[in-house]
């Protein structure tokens, strides 16, 4: 059985965030980077952390792509990152981009602190 090393884990989440992009599938390919970072920040891996973030950023920056291109579509604006519009959520503007309330939350989740005992 092979072992499973954080090189092994990187590239696979690489390919698990190509093959979401590649198919639109753009929450499941952020959902794939933030896992990989909360697992190496867990692990203290400053490395492969240093790596998901940047895999990260390159998803985001699809996901903006993405968005601006539907937003265009639709003519009215929309999340960015779950692409939905008002009235269905609130959206706030940022520089080049849109984030929803219920986005926020799910972020706010994801980046909280963990509790130390
Ligand atoms: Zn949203």
């Amino acid at each position: 059985m092979q072992e499973l090393t954080n090189v092994n884990l990187l590239e696979f989440l690489d390919r698990a965030q190509r093959n979401a992009l590649k198919e639109k599938r753009y929450h499941d390919a952020l959902l794939t980077r933030i896992l990989g970072y909360v697992l190496f920040h867990e692990q203290k891996d400053h490395v492969f952390e240093t790596a998901a973030l940047v895999g990260l950023r390159q998803v985001l920056d699809s996901v903006l792509n993405g968005a601006l291109e539907q937003q265009a579509q639709l003519g009215r604006p929309a999340c960015s990152f779950c692409f939905k519009t008002e009235p269905d959520v609130r959206l706030a503007a940022g520089a080049a981009a849109f984030i929803c309330n219920s986005c926020v939350a799910t972020f706010a989740e994801v980046f909280r602190e963990p509790v130390s005992n």
